[in-house]
């Protein structure tokens, strides 16, 4: 079932989500919801603050990117399978010189911009079986994870740019969370028109 995405602006985008035990009420449907949702507005990654439940939770899908023509056949090998899902993960370690990369995010429409981070992380993290992973990633695969681990920190990518740039946003940013924006996706907006 595809879900609204809620918008900048909301309160729930800011705070820091907790973490779920186990027995969490229909994980499996909240998953397969998210899935949907996230395919639908066709993203990349999607965190569960952005459906409204601030849990630390977030999937990823990063098969759109490997038709990428730069990328070597590795990489897109590596794109195309890059479909998972992170429960209540920490980043334990970024590594590396800081890279530039233009980003958007599902819940702020139509504003894009150039973000830096490190290119290498490590990440523990649940299965949706609950079975504990501890990996490694670089490149793109990192940088999604990197956004998407940022939304359960309560933390969007406009709040990482230099804040000249973010006051030049401003507007644009308002504009967003009263719906006054084009979007091809269900969203839900903080602010009422
Ligand atoms: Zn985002």
């Amino acid at each position: 079932m595809v879900l609204p995405i809620i918008a900048y602006g909301d309160a729930i985008l800011k705070k820091r989500a907790a973490d779920i035990p186990k027995d969490y009420p229909n994980l499996d449907k909240v998953i397969a919801n998210m899935f949907d949702t996230m395919h639908n507005a066709k993203g990349v990654g999607l965190a569960a603050p952005q459906v409204g439940l601030s849990i630390r939770l977030f999937v990823v899908d990063a098969s759109p990117y490997a038709e990428d023509k730069e990328d070597t056949e590795k990489e897109k090998k590596e794109l195309m399978n890059f479909k998972k899902i992170f429960i209540n993960p920490t980043i334990v370690k970024e590594d590396g010189t800081k890279w530039k990369f233009n980003e958007g995010c599902l819940s702020i429409p139509s504003i894009r911009e150039d973000v830096e981070r490190k290119p290498s992380i490590r990440i523990k993290y649940m299965d949706e079986n609950f079975k504990a992973h501890d990996e490694e990633y670089d490149g793109l695969r990192a940088r999604i994870i990197q956004h998407e681990y940022d939304h359960i920190e309560g933390v969007l990518f406009v709040d990482k740019i230099n804040p000249l740039r973010r006051s030049l946003l401003k507007r644009k940013l308002s504009e967003v969370s009263k719906g006054l924006v084009e979007v091809s996706y269900k969203m839900k907006f903080p602010i009422k028109k």
